[in-house]
């Protein structure tokens, strides 16, 4: 008799190997039944956003499985990649996506900046993970207690004045936050203006005309092949919330 398991996780394995674009007989002898995945690989963005969604809630629930982590895993990895998402965030130490998602190496291709702000080379990378690795689903992710954020809304209220290089930051971020009402109380007004920036680096991803000018990128995300979400993650809670 036929083990369940057994059948899945070779269906899985079969299903892994396509995806990679590697013989299954080379990744046989290099992954290991050990490593396989315990879900399959998302074959549209929305599986990708659920897939993510369910990686947030088990480490919420502080279970998180720390899955593709072993070297059984990497090992394949030398040759290829794979990520099912790509995640343009903030470099704040506190918000690493691998584990705020509970995924593994390969799984996501992140572009990280202080303020997760649109730069040049943000729409380069963006431009290499749809066109090149086929990520499904791209999230902007922001998050509570945003230094970045927080930083540009006290130039904004005339509070301080940053060196050069973190003006070059801010310059970035005001364009988004200009409609806010600076007499709202701090808490509310840094809540409000997280939201606001991710939205707003939404807005320039959206309009950017090197990634529009880019057919495959536009037909994905016309097509909804390629999706793009925004989010916040809340430090006290461990939640991302997706954004409307
Ligand atoms: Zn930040």
């Amino acid at each position: 008799m036929t083990c369940p398991l057994i059948t899945r996780r070779h269906w899985l394995f079969g299903a892994c190997c396509a995806g990679l674009g590697i013989a299954s007989s080379v990744a046989a002898e290099t992954i290991g039944l050990d490593a396989i995945d315990t879900e399959p690989f998302p074959s549209n963005a929305n599986e990708a956003l659920v897939r993510l969604k369910n990686g947030n809630q088990r480490f919420r629930d502080d279970k998180p499985r720390h899955n593709h982590e072993k070297a059984s895993w990497r090992s394949h990895l030398v040759e290829t990649q794979n990520p099912f998402a790509t995640i343009v965030g903030c470099s704040d130490s506190r918000v690493p996506p691998e584990l705020i998602f509970d995924e593994g190496f390969g799984e996501l291709f992140t572009i990280r900046l202080a303020g997760n702000i649109i730069a040049e080379d943000v729409i380069g990378s963006l431009e290499y993970a749809v066109s090149h690795l086929h990520t499904r689903l791209i999230v902007v992710l922001g998050h509570e207690g945003c230094g970045a954020v927080s930083a540009t809304l006290e130039q904004m209220l005339d509070k301080a004045k940053e060196p050069e290089h973190i003006e070059s930051l801010i310059k970035s971020i005001q364009p988004g936050l200009k409609t806010l009402d600076l007499k709202l109380s701090w808490d509310v007004l840094l809540h409000t203006a997280v939201e606001a920036n991710v939205r707003w680096s939404m807005r320039q991803l959206r309009a950017h005309p090197e990634l529009r000018a880019l057919p495959e990128v536009k037909r994905a995300l016309l097509e909804k092949r390629v999706i793009l979400v925004g989010a916040v993650y809340e430090l006290n809670t461990g939640r991302v919330r997706f954004l409307d």
